[in-house]
């Protein structure tokens, strides 16, 4: 049986059984018996971005069980960058768009329905060999992103920027303090 052939088949068991769980002695008969079943389970997971679930995703799968909720895959953007690294940039990068400066949640600037919502940004564009990695990434709000939002506003100055906070209340202030240790991986700070 050639692998294209198997993958296929597994895939064709998968949406026959949408919302169903899955065993793996099951998916591998309905492969054909494959012998690299599960390669190909992770391969429609990760490069067709097929939303196959797992033990890992879900508390309630056992090691051998898989679940397809939805037919609908993952766009190859946010699936090509795990969710380690998604959670490690936007955490670097303090859940705040690097174009314009929205943070995730904000009221959308342009007006639209939903609050602001971040996705990852290349820093390199793909197109001219950037990759990947958590250096050439960076938190980006979709209307940036989508390039929406073409006029971003010049970063404050920090005479500005220190009036401000020397202005603010002293919870705030505390909570500017502790994302800058944050930011930097210093001690917290002790009231
Ligand atoms: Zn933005």
């Amino acid at each position: 049986m050639p692998r294209k052939g198997s993958k296929q088949l597994i895939l064709e068991f998968f949406l026959a059984n949408l919302g169903n769980v899955l065993e793996s002695k099951d998916i591998q008969k309905a492969s054909g018996g494959a012998v690299e079943w599960a390669r190909r389970v992770r391969e429609l997971r990760n490069e067709e971005g097929f939303q196959i679930l797992s033990h890992k995703d879900r508390a309630d799968l056992k090691p051998n069980q898989y679940l397809l909720e939805t037919s609908v895959r993952l766009p190859a953007f946010s699936r090509a960058i795990s969710k380690e690294t998604r959670a490690y940039v936007l955490e670097r990068n303090g859940y705040t768009c690097q174009m314009c400066g929205v943070a995730a949640g904000d009221p959308d600037p342009l007006g639209g329905p939903r609050t602001v919502r971040l996705t990852m940004g290349h820093i390199i564009d793909k197109s001219k060999s950037g990759d990947d990695s958590p250096g050439n990434l960076r938190a980006v709000c979709t209307n940036c992103n989508e390039g929406l939002q073409n006029t971003a506003p010049p970063k404050p100055d920090r005479v500005h920027l220190l009036a401000q906070i020397r202005r603010a209340t002293r919870p705030d202030q505390e909570v500017v303090l502790q994302w800058l240790l944050q930011k930097f991986r210093l001690d917290t700070f002790r009231k």
